[in-house]
């Protein structure tokens, strides 16, 4: 069923605020013929800003050595890596004596921050979480709590969970601020008093929030934030991890080396190290200047955009996709928190017949649209969602069509930003549409576990 063409003028309202990188690029068919590509996984990875490209290009002339050079270049580089802490911190709100941490990513911060909680900490997560949030308490006691279906039942089960706790203990609750699976987004304020109230700290999972959503850590009183600059139209590999310094001070440095050192002397059983005691001290090695300095100006020009206006396109964006998507009858939308939840530009779906990497592939092969398939790093929510089991054989790549009432056992997800035209929306809407009207146009085989195209 073919979208219904929406006026010109709703159309201009709906253009994309920030140019990225690649939108122009042509990807060929195996139908025949050359379409733009359109980058429909933002959740995985956005294209650059072409204002991130801009600022590191003329940058890359001047760069230099950081913290460890006494030459112009050294100097100008060391003060544009400092520049860019105070730029992420301000973007996020951070308090004036939070450590702000530059990391590799979401999952490097999240490493680094089971690395340094004290020790005996009690951890509380949900078992939605990504896994870079799930997984790395290994030398914590950590509480896994059931998935909850509303935003009053995560904050009642997190407060049921934390009941009688001894805040004594050190606590931390981690939750993510926006699913990756679902887009939808947690409530986050609650959780904060509701973890306050019984001595715990939060750490958000922003990952996904941060690209959508305006963000006030002193605000909302948020303990540490985590976020990656790949998903941050910054792809020069750079995380941060921001929040409360005291634990990040007491605890060993997450790397060993130079930077991170104050004073390092030889004793007569080996040497001793003085650390600093600042944000540098898990930043050991080399630091990632040009990482650093793309995710500030990202941040900078998403707050010249205006927050309003990028949240208000993107709703709108997400409404035209969830109101295609909705006539086409056999797509199941999933939700964990209900549907009528406020998500952001991240939509995960199964097609009822059709196995979730089929679709994927097809949607590339035969429509030139890059989507997701697969459980996204999130395998006991999407089996939650989906219904299925870990037992269950994985349908991973098959290109066969399921078998009356068979549920895939992975989801496509299809996520946007503030580049994507709104072309690449409509055309990914029309093309589930037709796939799922006409059903495929070409073979598909599994090749290393992937469904690709018959050549
Ligand atoms: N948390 C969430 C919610 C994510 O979506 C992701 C990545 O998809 C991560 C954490 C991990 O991020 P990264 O791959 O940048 O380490």
């Amino acid at each position: 069923m073919p979208v219904r063409p929406t006026p010109p003028a709703a159309d201009a309202a709906l253009a994309a605020p920030l140019p990225v990188l690649g939108t122009d690029v042509m990807v060929p068919l195996v139908t025949g013929g050359k379409v733009p590509y359109a980058a429909l996984d933002h959740a995985a990875s956005t294209p650059a800003l072409q204002r991130v490209w801009d600022d590191v290009s003329a940058y890359l002339p001047y760069y230099g050595s950081v913290h460890r050079g006494a030459g112009y270049l050294s100097q100008l580089s060391t003060d544009l890596f400092e520049q860019s802490r105070l730029t992420l911190r301000d973007f996020v709100g951070c308090r004036p004596d939070d450590h702000v941490v530059f990391t590799r990513s979401t999952t490097d911060s999240m490493n680094l921050m089971a690395a340094t909680v004290p020790v005996g900490t009690q951890v509380h997560v949900f078992e939605t979480e990504h896994h870079a949030t799930l997984l790395p308490w290994r030398g914590a006691e950590v509480t896994v709590l059931p998935a909850p279906r509303s935003p009053y039942e995560a904050v009642e089960t997190l407060a049921e969970s934390l009941t009688g706790r001894d805040p004594g203990h050190p606590g931390l609750v981690c939750v993510t601020g926006a699913s990756n699976v679902t887009g939808e987004l947690w409530p986050v304020a609650e959780i904060v008093q509701v973890a306050h109230a019984a001595g715990a700290r939060v750490l958000l999972d922003a990952a996904q929030l941060v690209p959508h959503r305006p963000v006030d850590v002193r605000a909302l009183d948020i303990d540490y934030i985590a976020f990656s600059g790949h998903k941050l139209y910054a792809p020069f590999g750079a995380g941060v991890l921001a929040g409360r310094p005291d634990w990040l001070r007491d605890a060993e440095p997450y790397l060993a080396g130079g930077g991170a050192t104050r004073r390092v002397t030889r004793t007569p059983a080996g040497v001793a190290v003085e650390w600093h005691e600042d944000s540098t001290r898990h930043e050991a090695g080399s630091p990632n200047v040009i990482g650093a300095y793309a995710m500030a100006s990202a941040c900078q020009a998403l707050s010249e955009a205006g927050p309003d206006a990028l949240v208000a396109r993107e709703e709108a964006l997400l409404r035209r996709t969830l109101r295609g998507l909705a006539e086409v009858p056999q797509v199941s939308v999933l939700s964990l928190l209900g549907q009528d939840s406020p998500r952001v530009g991240v939509v995960s779906f199964v097609l009822d017949g059709w196995n979730s990497s089929h679709l994927a592939a097809a949607l590339s092969a035969e429509h030139g649209i890059g989507v997701r398939d697969g459980m996204f790093c999130a395998h006991p929510l999407v089996r939650l969602l989906l219904g299925s089991s870990p037992d269950q054989p994985d349908q991973c790549g098959a290109p066969e069509p399921l078998a009356p009432g068979e549920r895939p056992v992975n989801a496509v997800r299809m996520s946007f930003g503030v580049g994507t035209p709104v072309e690449h929306v409509d055309r990914f809407v029309e093309a589930v549409a037709k796939l799922a009207r006409d059903g495929a146009q070409w073979r598909y085989r599994i090749e290393a576990g992937r469904c690709v195209p018959v050549r």
